[in-house]
């Protein structure tokens, strides 16, 4: 093997510690893939290895890769300025246009936004804004936030807090108190939870409009209907958390417009970039905003060293720019169309899937032993999937959190028809072969 390559590989081992990654495999195998270049839905390795991103890298690369214009416009920010403080009032005018054009395009009253530089950051951002606001109302006892089982809200201590998938808890021995959790699809359970704990101790109530790190789980029609409802007569904040759903991923704006409500609050990040920076934020409801003015008497306590970061917006706008000039958001509803047809062709094909679904270009595919009776093999077979299909030139992901068994699919929503009919080529000729290890 090439030399350079190797030594790569063997300073990747002893240096680089990786985030959600299986240290063993790592030591023993180095890293999976070492990628160079980007281009499209493509991404390229130094071993020349060339591979669909079939999960748009982590759920964020909207625009898909290697956009020229994208570079062009964070080196024209950057010789400016690449960056300037925005505590104590200081401001620039790619966060002030950025924050504009959220207001413009977010559903229905949601105006003012805080920024910060991911998901993880801008959930804990919410659940201190929502207590600080309880606070600033006098009811500083509404703290408790309620989240929803199989939900994903990042790896800062509120967003593991937060998170419902337990192994993500247990990861320490320790978590931030005053989160509760309730079965992700009953808004009969929030109230339940509600009426137990006693509204007077409930902040808010956050939830993804689509479950994605916890194997895309659509919620029924009407959940987010009752869930608002609950929320309101009870006066506790809804937060939705839209890192994956936002800009365009469903094939709407946003998630929760395909549930017809508007929360209070509602996290962003991954797609607002699509990669190209690091960004994320909080927006905040018109009226809620207009509170905080009259209340807040001192400084908000609460701000990131790159909250506002110039270059971070200037990139987020031409993304955003990118998405609506090659109408991006209307194509992941077709292609959304397209690839769950394609899942539902593989699914007649091979006996080892079970259900399959899609909301825009967030898919899942379960694996199972027996189609009519749903029963799952002891040992995921996802995992194997995956692996499988990285060799034949197909990035998806697993998920087996929860006794689950799903490979969950992403791509950039510049992807075309031919390029899905690869996807599903790949995945055709992984299921067929470890279909054939299972006989
Ligand atoms: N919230 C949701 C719904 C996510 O899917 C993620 C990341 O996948 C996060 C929060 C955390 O975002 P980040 O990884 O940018 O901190």
């Amino acid at each position: 093997m090439n030399n350079w390559i190797k030594e790569l590989e063997e300073l990747d081992k002893k240096h680089f510690i990786h985030p959600t990654s299986p240290i063993k495999q790592q030591q023993q195998a180095g890293p999976s893939f070492i990628f160079t270049k980007g281009e499209g839905v493509y991404l390229e390795d130094l071993k020349g290895n060339r591979v669909i991103d079939g999960m748009s890298s982590l759920w964020n690369v909207n625009i898909g890769h290697g956009r020229e214009e994208m570079g062009e416009v964070a080196k024209e920010q950057m010789s400016k300025l690449a960056y300037s403080s925005c505590f104590a009032t200081f401001s620039n005018e790619p966060a002030i246009r950025l924050a504009a054009k959220l207001a413009e395009v977010a559903p229905g009253n949601l105006s003012a936004t805080f920024f910060t530089s991911g998901g993880s950051e801008a959930n804990d951002t919410a659940y201190k804004l929502a207590r600080h606001y309880w606070i600033l109302k006098g009811k500083p006892n509404k703290q408790k936030i309620i989240t929803r089982t199989k939900s994903y809200h990042g790896v800062a201590l509120g967003g593991t807090s937060a998170t419902g998938l337990q192994p993500f808890r247990e990861f320490t021995n320790s978590i931030a108190p005053d989160f509760d959790y309730v079965d992700h699809f009953s808004s009969e359970a929030l109230r339940r939870k509600i009426e137990e704990e006693g509204p007077e101790k409930i902040a808010a109530f956050v939830a993804e409009p689509v479950q994605g790190a916890g194997g895309v789980h659509i919620a029924p029609e009407e959940y987010f209907k009752e869930v608002r409802v609950i929320c309101d007569q009870y006066d506790i904040l809804f937060i939705t958390d839209e890192v994956i759903t936002g800009f365009g991923r469903t094939g709407t704006y946003f998630g929760i417009e395909h549930y017809g409500v508007v929360p209070d609050m509602m996290c962003f990040a991954k797609g607002v970039t699509s990669g190209y920076a690091q960004l994320g934020g909080v927006m905040m409801s018109d009226q809620m905003y207009e509170e905080f003015k009259e209340l807040s008497t001192g400084t908000l306590l609460h701000g990131y060293t790159y909250s506002g970061h110039a270059m971070a917006c200037s990139v987020a706008l031409k993304n955003l720019e990118i998405i609506e000039k090659e109408q991006l958001i209307t194509r992941a509803k077709e292609m959304g169309g397209e690839m769950l047809a394609g899942f539902k062709e593989l699914q007649r094909k091979h006996s080892i899937i079970g259900e399959v679904r899609a909301l825009g270009l967030m898919g899942a595919i379960e694996i199972v032993k027996d189609q009519n009776s749903k029963e799952r093999y002891q040992t995921a077979l996802a995992p194997i999937i995956v692996t499988e299909a990285a060799k034949r030139g197909l990035v998806v992901r697993s998920v087996v959190f929860d006794s689950q068994d799903t490979l969950v699919i992403a791509p950039p929503l510049i992807i075309n028809k031919k390029e899905i009919e690869e996807m599903m080529t790949i995945l055709s000729n992984t299921f067929a072969e470890v279909e054939l290890k299972m006989i």
